[in-house]
């Protein structure tokens, strides 16, 4: 599947926020915006009134860029949100946080959702005791994602485990077990267990014209 591939940095500097694409870096004082907190380009460091239009296209191009999605596969999930029971905005979050990718991020058993994406690309993850490698899986409560056997012991899973083990907590809606690599989606995220740091209601505005 097609993604963004241009410098993760520059996605962050341009919406005002960190969006923690760029793994453990994110958690220094390497990070981009905290050294540089203004927009990439000639004319970064000014000012310039959004239109309404322009402040919900920026709240789409943050959730986008924060999970990894692109266009159309975005919208898709909108619609499917739409279409489901609650609140729109808060069903299209979750229908994200579902993502194989991001729930291997969240576990801890991967320093970013891009390497979450790559490490289920090249087969390592199974989700009930079956092989998956498609990162767009949508994951169900009560399904169990585990490290493959075959790749348990590799060195770059030694390397996440150590990277994440102190970091990042697990949310309470995964249970997670990374001595065996492995963990389980114990309910659907509310909320306020998400950290997409948008309002997600202004997506749906703006789909909704
Ligand atoms: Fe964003 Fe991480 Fe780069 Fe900071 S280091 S700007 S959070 S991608």
């Amino acid at each position: 599947m097609a993604r963004y591939t241009g410098e993760s940095c520059r996605v962050c500097r341009r919406e005002g926020e960190k969006l923690f694409l760029k793994g453990s870096r994110c958690y220094t004082d390497k990070c981009a915006i905290t050294r540089r907190a203004y927009a990439p380009g000639q004319h970064g460091q000014k000012r310039k009134k959004q239109s309404e239009y322009g402040t919900q296209l920026r709240e789409k191009q943050k959730a986008k860029a924060f999970y990894g999605v692109l266009e159309s596969q975005f919208r898709k999930y909108f619609e499917e949100a739409a279409r489901s029971k609650g609140v729109t905005g808060t069903r299209l979050l979750q229908i994200l946080e579902s993502r194989l990718d991001n729930v291997v991020y969240r576990l801890g058993l991967a320093t970013s959702r891009a390497q979450a994406r790559q490490l289920v690309r090249h087969g390592h993850f199974e989700v009930n005791g079956v092989k998956v490698n498609i990162p767009s899986y949508l994951t169900k409560v009560g399904e169990v994602v585990k490290v493959k056997e075959s790749s348990a012991n590799s060195e770059i899973f030694k390397q996440i485990i150590e990277a994440t083990e102190n970091g990042r907590p697990v949310p309470t809606w995964l249970e997670s077990d990374l001595s065996n690599k492995t963990g389980k989606i114990v309910a659907l995220p509310a909320r306020d267990e998400i950290d997409l740091p948008v309002q997600e209601h202004l997506i749906v505005e703006l789909y909704s014209k």
